[in-house]
C-alpha cells in the first residue's frame, strides 16, 4: 500500500505524508465496521483521504507476504491465477483483466477452472497486468510440461458396422490432448498396437482428393473408411488405449510460440 513509518505513511494516492488519527479511526470504524482488528487509521495531511492499515506491525505483514509468494509457486497454475487476480487491486475482476489483456473473459475463466492453459503470449499478457513474475514462472512450467507430455490415446472399437457389408469391423482413431486424429497421423508404435488388436490399417487412395492415406479397412469385404468419414467413429470406441511413447507428438517449442502469435 504505502511506505510505513513508525506512526505515519505516505498516502498512495496523493503522496502526502499521513499521520495516525484516532478520531478518524473511530469515525471510519463506525461507518464501515472496517477495523475491528487493532489496525491503525491514517489520515492525509490535507484531510481528504483516509486509509486503514490493518496490520501496522510491519514485520508480520512482510513475513505473511513472503509465505504467500512461496505458496503461489506450489499451487497449480489455475489456482495461482485466481489467487493473484483477486489480490490485485486494479485487476481483481475477470472482466477488467480481460479488457486489459484483450483475452476473452470466458477464456480466463477456463484457465482458472484448469480446463486449459494459456498460450505463452497470453500468459505474458496476464502476468504483466497482474505484475506477478511468480505466476509467470508457474504458468511457464505447466505450459512446458504440457508440451512435453501430450496425452495420446488410441480409441478402438470392435463393433463398428461396415458401411458396405454391414458386418462388425474393428476400427481406430486417435486423440491427442482430446483432439481426434486419423490413423494417418499415428506413430509407428501406435500402428503396431492397432495391428496387435487385429485392426486392419492400409494405404488407400481417396476418391475425392487422390491422395493416399492410412485408413481402417473391413476384414470381411475390404471396404475402407475414408478420412472424410472418420467422425462417424468418434465416441463409438469400446476401448481406450493410453499410448506411452509420445515422443513423435512433442511439438517444437518454436511451433507452439508460433501458434500463440495467431
Ligand atoms: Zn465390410
Amino acid at each position: 500500500m504505502a511506505r510505513l513509518l513508525p506512526d505515519a505513511v505516505w498516502h498512495f494516492r496523493c503522496g502526502v505524508r499521513t499521520t495516525a488519527d484516532s478520531n478518524a479511526a473511530e469515525q471510519i470504524g463506525k461507518l464501515f465496521h472496517a477495523d475491528g482488528n487493532g489496525g491503525v487509521i491514517f489520515r492525509c495531511a490535507d484531510r481528504t483521504h483516509h486509509d486503514i492499515v490493518r496490520d501496522h506491525q510491519k514485520g508480520n505483514e512482510k513475513n505473511k507476504r513472503e509465505v504467500k509468494m512461496k505458496n503461489i509457486l506450489e499451487k497449480p497454475f489455475c489456482e495461482a491465477l485466481m489467487y493473484v487476480r483477486k489480490k490485485n487491486k486494479d485487476c481483481s475482476s475477470r472482466s477488467k483483466l480481460a479488457v486489459r489483456t484483450r483475452i476473452e473473459s470466458w477464456y480466463i475463466a477456463s484457465f482458472e477452472r484448469g480446463e486449459r492453459l494459456p498460450t505463452r503470449k497470453q500468459l505474458a499478457a496476464i502476468c504483466k497486468e497482474l505484475n506477478s513474475p511468480q505466476l509467470r514462472e508457474v504458468g511457464e512450467k505447466e505450459i512446458e510440461y504440457a508440451r512435453t507430455h501430450p496425452d495420446v490415446k488410441i480409441c478402438y472399437a470392435d463393433n463398428t458396422t461396415c458401411w458396405k457389408c454391414h458386418k462388425p469391423m474393428k476400427t481406430v482413431y486417435g486423440l491427442i490432448d482430446e483432439c481426434p486424429i486419423p490413423p494417418d497421423a499415428f506413430s509407428d508404435g501406435m500402428i503396431k498396437i492397432c495391428a496387435d488388436k487385429g485392426v486392419i490399417l492400409e494405404e488407400r487412395r481417396s476418391g475425392t482428393t487422390g491422395e493416399t492415406h492410412l485408413v481402417n479397412v473391413c476384414e470381411h469385404c475390404g471396404a475402407f473408411l475414408g478420412e472424410f468419414y472418420l467422425h462417424d467413429l468418434w465416441y463409438g470406441e469400446t476401448e481406450t488405449i493410453q499410448v506411452e511413447d509420445v515422443s513423435d507428438f512433442i511439438p517444437d517449442k518454436e511451433e507452439i510460440d508460433e501458434d500463440s502469435k495467431s
